[in-house]
């Protein structure tokens, strides 16, 4: 059975890919079940750069082939920040809490209460062979400042996927139906099927 690596640490991240696979006859391992292994420099200027410059790095250092998402928020009051920079907004040693309060502050700068925002997935699979497929996903929403919700992680409680509701407040099965990266998953298993049986 052929030996996909995802370039995640993230055991929820892992989960995720792992279900949405799951009817391929490959075995999904991580980055965690090799030893040594560097991090990626990512210094693309878009997902989908980013996905493909990750997916190469460790399909060569893992010698498997490798799948490797890209992901983000573009908040269209702030020109499309913090996109690609998303998960370092706040700087190099950035989390989640410091990056969400990054956000707010740009926000007040402006006087912007809420805007149009979405999340974007860029996603690569890249073979031993130098092969690759590419797949994406977009969810639309709206960024306010008041924080709603426990679940999800990042940016989530300030994503509104409606009037009232925040990505936050969503089980990890409702958002997957709706997520950037769920419809990245979905989209590129087809073509996983046609290279794999
Ligand atoms: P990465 O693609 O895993 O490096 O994620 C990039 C960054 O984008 C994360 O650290 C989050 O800040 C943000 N992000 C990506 N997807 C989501 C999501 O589903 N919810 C909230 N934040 C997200």
């Amino acid at each position: 059975m052929k030996k996909i690596v995802a370039a995640t640490k993230n055991p929820g991240k892992l989960k995720e890919i792992i279900s949405a696979l799951k009817e391929l006859p490959a075995e999904i391992v991580s980055l965690a079940d090799f030893e040594n292994i560097p991090d990626a420099i990512e210094d693309g200027k878009t997902f989908e750069e980013n996905a493909l410059i990750k997916a190469k790095f460790f399909a060569e250092k893992t010698g498997c082939a490798c799948l490797a998402d890209d992901s983000g928020l573009e908040v269209d009051a702030l020109g499309g920040k913090p996109g690609v920079l998303s998960a370092r907004f706040a700087g190099f040693h950035a989390d989640d809490g410091t990056n969400n309060q990054k956000l707010l502050d740009e926000l007040e700068k402006i006087g912007v209460k809420e805007s149009p925002a979405r999340y974007r997935c860029a996603l690569c699979f890249y073979d031993t062979d130098g092969n690759k497929i590419e797949t994406f996903g977009t969810v639309e929403g709206t960024i306010k400042i008041f924080p709603k919700g426990t679940g999800g992680f990042g940016y989530d409680p300030y994503f509104y996927i409606n009037e009232s509701k925040t990505m936050a407040e969503l089980t990890p099965d409702e958002k997957d139906k709706i997520s950037h990266r769920g419809e990245a998953l979905r989209k590129i298993v087809p073509a996983l099927k046609g290279r794999l049986l």
